[in-house]
């Protein structure tokens, strides 16, 4: 299969699954055990997280595992709402967010009577600065949760803006970012960032589903979500896979140390994308304009003259992977949440296709998947 759906998940590397495999015979105890192989395995999942947090540019205990970002984002958001902190009963978000972030707010909104104030986005899918300014001036909050990379459309929110404008308003508010997306695509420093809290999906990166981090720094306090053996400083209980922790470590580390050169690789395969394209002489729209500051692993790409769901079919019957919107909208029929706040003329945001791509996507799959979307297009569009 030629596969363009890096966003939904990026494929394990054989390095990976060696390592992994590997970890699995020699760290296999329970790391809460207080014999020697105990011990050793909780030692490994210290030094996972002491190299996780060098990567990422934090401290060792600021690393919260999870089972993946869709508990991270649930334990930050209700963490701080359930946490001793006063309350104003109000969250402050933007309408990008995934929905593991907006069906966690309505849950608050429905059963524990929160407010949750959405900031729009403006025609490339940012969040409305002038909006946000607004809402701090004038509201209290208990969080302000924010989407840094958009997984469908690659925008990129302007972190350090939106920080300086807590900063200005309400300094103690804590900010709580999805960086689903981020990681492995932009450089990193949570540390300088001035946010306080952050959640991570792993195998967006590459290793074994399951494994998630949530970033939670030193002076913020959140209630857990989880109770049980006190592991993890009794933020997260239960007990952890050391094998799986190490070779969490074992993709940052390597994400991080080919981050440039990937990140080349990838703008390189983007732009002969849209070269293609142009050569084919196919109608098309590169959604957000090419002036808005994108990462270039995810295209989102507007066709006019045919459905995107119609396009996938086609592309998937010739065994190529690409995708609508995010990987768990897909199977619902209803519009993607996101393309539609675009408001975009007539229902042109159900003619957008996510092409994802990775370093080791080649230009010869790109040759390929652009003579079939030709071929497409010449048989179905309308
Ligand atoms: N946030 C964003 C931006 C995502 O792209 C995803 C996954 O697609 C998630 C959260 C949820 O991640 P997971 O399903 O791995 O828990």
């Amino acid at each position: 299969m030629q596969y363009f759906d890096h966003t939904a998940t990026k494929l394990i590397e054989k390095d990976v699954i060696e390592f992994y495999l590997k970890q699995l015979k020699a760290n296999n105890y329970n790391p809460a055990a207080i014999y020697a192989s105990g011990l050793e395995a909780a030692e490994s999942i210290s030094n996972s997280a002491k190299s996780i947090a060098k990567n990422l540019e934090c401290e060792p205990d600021e690393i919260i595992f999870t089972s993946g970002a869709t508990e991270s984002i649930n334990t930050a958001i209700k963490g701080i709402v359930l946490s001793p902190n006063p309350k104003t009963k109000r969250i402050l978000t933007s309408a990008g967010e995934h929905s593991a972030t907006t069906e966690t707010l309505k849950f608050l909104e429905q059963k524990m009577d929160y407010q949750i104030d959405v900031c729009d986005l403006d025609a490339n899918g940012q969040i409305n600065l002038d909006q946000l300014e607004r809402y701090l001036k004038n509201e209290k909050y208990d969080l302000l949760t924010i989407i840094h990379v958009n997984n469908v459309l690659g925008t990129i929110n302007p972190i350090e803006k939106i920080v300086a404008l807590r900063n200005q308003y309400q300094k103690e508010l804590p900010i709580h970012l999805d960086s689903v997306q981020t990681l492995g695509k932009l450089e990193l420093n949570l540390s300088k960032l001035g946010i306080e809290l952050a959640s991570f999906s792993l195998h967006k990166i590459g290793t074994p589903k399951g494994i998630g981090l949530l970033y939670k720094s030193r002076n913020t306090r959140i209630e857990p979500l989880i109770h049980g053996g006190g592991q993890q400083n009794s933020l997260r209980s239960g007990t952890e896979n050391p094998a799986l922790v190490a070779t969490a470590a074992y993709v940052i580390e390597k994400t991080t140390k080919f981050l440039t050169e990937d990140l080349a690789k990838i703008n390189k395969l983007s732009n002969y994308l849209t070269s293609q394209l142009d050569q084919a002489k196919i109608n098309y729209q590169y959604i957000p304009s090419n002036d808005a500051e994108v990462v270039p692993h995810i295209n989102a790409i507007l066709f006019p003259n045919l459905r995107a769901e119609t396009l996938l079919n086609v592309l998937n019957i010739k065994d190529i992977a690409v995708s609508i919107g995010s990987a768990c909208s897909n199977k619902k029929s209803k519009q993607n949440e996101i393309l539609k706040k675009l408001q975009l003329p007539g229902q042109m945001d159900k003619h957008i296709l996510r092409i994802s791509l990775a370093s080791n996507n080649t230009k010869e799959e790109i040759n390929d998947l652009v003579t079939k979307i030709s071929e497409a297009l010449a048989k179905y569009a309308v």
